[in-house]
């Protein structure tokens, strides 16, 4: 939505505006999603980011303002190679989200550095990240409106493309069974939808932004695993050279990462790919014998 949100009408913004401010539980936060967190920003023309950016975190810490006396991350360092796949595991709580949240610039860090393809990200404007990186929730937000305006969010694409696109990438059937098919008007949220449907459009949505960064947060949670594997194979095709985020509890979610980065008390406590770390007496290796994966 932080991405998309951009450019769209402002009658859409209005109404989407209720929807928002009703997902976030207040006008503060919805704020937080058209302006940066620190009036620190240095404006810049913008500057493109390159396909694939990498991200990376020196030390950072951080605290939620209104729990400042909570240290979320702590010292934590983090390297995301521009144009791979990594996956982010760890306990509930552990501060996953909240990587995320400071890459969208929801939040600025407490201390320490977090630049993306090199540069610090207070030097990155929030319309650039707008239009390079997309962002799907566990619960992503959709609206009363037709499922191709929750696809599009009033931007300018062509319908037949979109079609096209949803049938080559197979992981949404379910909305040509719809009455009225892309042209079917959602109760408010989706809810005459399921909860793995709702997920798929909101993947489906990024994915029509072509970004070159997105950050998918437990966005296949509701998903069975053969599902959710077409679902990150049809993400890695349609964005060949994207840099890709998957948090999630799920080993199969994250095993074809080309990184995993294991999340504890917000700190990065293991990292490599499941192959290293499979058989380790760490964290991920307990994962693996929790879930039985091979
Ligand atoms: P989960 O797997 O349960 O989603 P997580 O690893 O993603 O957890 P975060 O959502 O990053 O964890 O939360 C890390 C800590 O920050 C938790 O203690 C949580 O209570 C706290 N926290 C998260 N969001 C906020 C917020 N908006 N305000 C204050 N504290 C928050």
């Amino acid at each position: 939505l932080y991405g998309s949100i951009v450019g769209v009408s402002f009658a859409f913004l209005v109404s989407a505006y209720a929807e928002v401010a009703q997902s976030l539980g207040g006008l503060e936060r919805v704020f937080e999603l058209w302006e940066p967190a620190s009036e620190t920003e240095v404006p810049v023309p913008t500057q493109l980011l390159k396909a694939g950016p990498g991200v990376s975190f020196r030390e950072v810490s951080f605290s939620y303002p209104e729990r400042a006396e909570t240290l979320v991350l702590d010292q934590l360092n983090l390297d995301i190679p521009g144009g791979s796949t990594v996956g982010i595991m760890g306990p509930s709580g552990a501060g996953k989200s909240s990587i995320v949240q400071l890459i969208l610039k929801f939040y600025a860090p407490s201390a320490g550095s977090i630049r993306i393809d090199d540069r610090d990200i207070q030097q990155v404007s929030t319309q650039e990240l707008c239009s390079k990186v997309a962002w799907v929730p566990q619960e992503p937000l959709l609206f009363g409106f037709s499922v191709l305006d929750n696809l599009t969010l009033g931007n300018p694409l062509d319908a037949c493309d979109i079609e096209s696109k949803l049938k080559e990438w197979g992981f949404l059937d379910f909305v040509w069974e719809l009455p009225g098919g892309l042209s079917m008007i959602l109760g408010e949220h989706g809810t005459q939808l399921s909860g793995g449907q709702r997920q798929r459009l909101a993947i489906a949505r990024a994915l029509l932004r072509s970004p070159q960064l997105i950050l998918l947060d437990e966005a296949t949670s509701g998903l069975d695993s053969d599902l959710e594997e077409k679902v990150l194979s049809a993400v890695r095709e349609a964005l060949p050279t994207a840099t890709i985020v998957i948090i999630s509890h799920r080993l199969s979610s994250v095993k074809g990462a080309n990184v995993i980065f294991l999340v504890n008390e917000g700190r990065v406590v293991e990292q490599g790919s499941h192959d290293e770390l499979k058989s380790g007496s760490g964290l991920y290796g307990h994962y693996v014998r929790r879930q039985a994966v091979g």
